[in-house]
Formats: structure tokens, C-alpha cells, sequence
């Protein structure tokens, strides 16, 4: 290591870590607000609608609009597998003020259902 002493090396390490962990949230984040349907603001559930300009919205508003409720357009078939697989990564808490169980974004609406603290 040029120039680096074994103490430069390690305080580097925690500096590392520290902005790790600081960032990670913030990814997270993000993350989940590409998950929620920007219309209705919950969090996508399976199917997802995606219309020709590629806005993808949530299969209850689907429904209710019958075309994308951002732009209007009409709504294709295709499944946007991309959010999909995402909701399959990322944990969420239910919102039940008193249950501390994190459960996979794909799974929310089942737990939703069967949560004891609901
Ligand atoms: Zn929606
Ligand atoms: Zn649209
Ligand atoms: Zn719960």
C-alpha cells in the first residue's frame, strides 16, 4: 500500500462502512417508491398494468380507470415483471402501529389479511 499507513487503511474502512449504512437506507428508499402505484400511493400488487407510454399502475386503478391514470393513454398487456420481481426483494412493515413484522412487498397484501395487530 503506497502511502497508506495500516491505521489510514482501517479509518478508511469505517468511513466505508459508515457511509454504507447511511446510504443503504436512503437506497432502500427509493426502492420502494418505484414499488407504489402513483395514483392510488399503496404499494404495487401482482398483476401490474403498464400503459403505451410505459407508466405502470397498480390493477385496482386498472380497473377503475380502465386506461393509465397518469397520462390517459390506453393500457397494453404487458406484465411489468420488472416490479414485480422487486416487490420479491424488498421488505416493508404492514403499517399496523403495533406489529414489528417485516414482510416481503409481494407478500403484503396476504399478510394485510391475516396480521394479528390489524
Ligand atoms: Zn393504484
Ligand atoms: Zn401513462
Ligand atoms: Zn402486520
Amino acid at each position: 500500500m503506497d502511502g497508506l499507513s495500516v491505521s489510514d487503511f482501517y479509518s478508511s474502512l469505517t468511513f466505508f462502512s459508515t457511509s454504507v449504512s447511511e446510504v443503504v437506507p436512503t437506497l432502500r428508499q427509493q426502492l420502494i417508491s418505484t414499488l407504489i402505484c402513483p395514483i392510488c400511493k399503496l404499494i404495487f400488487r401482482s398483476p401490474i398494468s403498464t400503459c403505451s407510454l410505459g407508466h405502470s399502475i397498480c390493477f385496482a386503478c386498472a380497473t377503475r380507470f380502465g386506461k393509465c391514470g397518469i397520462c390517459a393513454s390506453a393500457l397494453v398487456a404487458i406484465r411489468n415483471y420488472t416490479i414485480e420481481s422487486q416487490l420479491a426483494l424488498v421488505e416493508v412493515n404492514c403499517g399496523f402501529p403495533l406489529c414489528t413484522s417485516w414482510v416481503k412487498a409481494s407478500n403484503l397484501y396476504d399478510h394485510l389479511g391475516k396480521c394479528e395487530f390489524r
